[in-house]
């Protein structure tokens, strides 16, 4: 029998490569070195490029709804995946077709397969948390960073023993004929860009965070409020490329970031009542099919000032006084505004300079590269080495998935 692939990553682009390896009878070792999968694609709220919310079924009032996805039920079910949360790679070594790759396992402070997700636990303790309502696998998370009274309660309490706070990592060494690459993107934290103060005014978050607030399944129901005071926040203000096509920080476009700009916009400008958007850009770089959110935003009333930002100030009571050079008008302008949303970069994950480092891999803009930039094999990175998603550079889901089954696609043609 062959050996199995190691998938590297559980968002949207490694499950779906190790779905569908699986599938075809390959067995597959996925791991994330977080406690649950889904990536970043499980606090987008409503996705484009279909609008879908993902909030398919009823839950209950501690977990308000379950996302309808795929993938990630197959993640549980499917016989050929070995799922391994929690984990991350010490080292990789052998030969391609032949690698020997050492897995370090985090301690197992709640066991997933007897977590109920009762809540208890997160009653009495910061330490635990649920987080997502549709969280794979179907268990509350714990930081032990957080150790608190409460968190020996929930030990003792409960209903299934399935805590152990005094759980230890553990080691496992596998070989794997083929290795996937699919560890995403990280949003830059904009904390050393000076002059729009993230990290200092509670008011200045980033798309992400913007997502969650956005979410009715979200730790604020919802509700648009400004995280300093929890007042409704009615006049907003996108401001693009912040550390994108920047020399000092990323040269590069993020591709993505104008179109879950305008998403969001649209989402307040229709959905919530008295909200007010404007978008500071240099430019607005909708691609392909996503020109419809451009338009639809300027129909909704989404105002646009081409320019950029020159400085931000709070006032006693939070709202933020920003000023403005409109580089159209050739003029500086003021508003008052309740929440500054920063379109940060897109950049490479934390580890994954160390993973293209031991497998000698070609990087691009800092994410991995093609092993032969000239043929159009952008998802073959190595001998036996592959990638998808996010990891070759900022992707929409769909490309993500796009390019995992051409992932799939080659594997099973090597197999042959
Ligand atoms: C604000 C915002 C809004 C967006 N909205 C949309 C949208 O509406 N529609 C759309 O199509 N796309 C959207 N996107 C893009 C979408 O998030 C990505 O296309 C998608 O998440 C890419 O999936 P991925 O699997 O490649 O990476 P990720 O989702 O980043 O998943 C990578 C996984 O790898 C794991 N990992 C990382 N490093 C390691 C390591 N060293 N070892 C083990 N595991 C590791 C991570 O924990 C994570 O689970 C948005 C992005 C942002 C920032
Ligand atoms: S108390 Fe136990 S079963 Fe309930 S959510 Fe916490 S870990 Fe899971
Ligand atoms: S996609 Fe838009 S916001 Fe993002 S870097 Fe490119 S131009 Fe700037």
């Amino acid at each position: 029998m062959s050996d199995p692939v190691l998938v590297i990553g559980a968002g949207v682009a490694g499950m779906t490569a190790a779905v569908e390896l699986a599938d075809n009878g390959v067995q597959v070792v996925l791991v994330d070195r977080k406690s649950t999968i889904g990536g970043n694609a499980l606090n987008l709220y409503k996705a484009f490029p279909t609008d879908d919310c993902f909030y398919c079924f009823e839950g209950n009032r501690w977990r308000p709804g379950i996302r309808k996805c795929f993938y990630r039920s197959a993640m549980i079910d499917q016989p050929n995946i070995e799922l391994m949360t929690n984990t991350i790679i010490q080292d990789i070594s052998g030969t391609p077709s032949k690698f020997t790759v050492k897995l370090v396992i985090g301690p197992q402070y709640v066991d997933p397969k007897k977590c109920i997700m009762c809540g208890l636990c997160v009653e009495v303790s910061e330490a635990f948390a649920l987080e997502s309502p549709q969280c794979q696998p179907q268990a509350v998370t714990y930081d032990p960073s957080k150790l608190d009274e409460g968190a020996k309660k929930a030990e003792q309490d409960c209903p299934t023993k399935a805590i152990s706070l005094d759980a230890n990592p553990s080691e496992k060494t596998i070989t794997v004929s083929d290795i996937v690459l699919a560890t995403g993107y990280h949003e830059m934290q904009p904390v050393a860009v000076d002059e729009y103060g993230y990290g200092v005014l509670q008011n200045v978050i980033t798309q992400l965070e913007l997502a969650r607030i956005l979410d009715p399944n979200g730790p604020l129901g919802g509700r648009l409020v400004r995280p300093s005071d929890g007042r409704e926040a009615k006049r907003i203000m996108m401001i693009q490329c912040v550390g994108s096509r920047d020399e000092n920080y990323y040269p590069f476009c993020s591709k993505i970031c104008c179109v879950f700009a305008l998403k969001h916009a649209n989402i307040i400008a229709n959905e919530r009542a008295d909200g007010r958007v404007s978008v500071v850009y240099m430019d607005i770089r909708t691609y392909d099919r996503h020109e419809r959110y451009y338009r639809e935003a300027r129909e909704a009333g989404v105002e646009f000032v081409r320019g950029r930002i020159s400085r931000v100030v709070s006032t006693e009571d939070d709202t933020l006084e920003i000023t403005v050079y409109d580089s159209l008008l050739d003029k500086y302008l003021r508003f008052s505004i309740d929440l500054l949303v920063l379109s940060s970069a897109l950049e490479p994950p934390e580890g994954l300079d160390e993973i293209i480092k031991t497998l000698g891999l070609k990087t691009a803009s800092g994410y991995v590269g093609p092993a032969d930039a000239a043929s159009e094999d952008e998802v073959v990175v190595g001998e036996h080495v592959y990638a998808c998603g996010g990891v070759l550079g900022p992707a929409e889901i769909p490309e993500s998935v796009n390019q995992a089954r051409a992932v799939v696609s080659k594997i099973l043609q090597g197999r042959k």
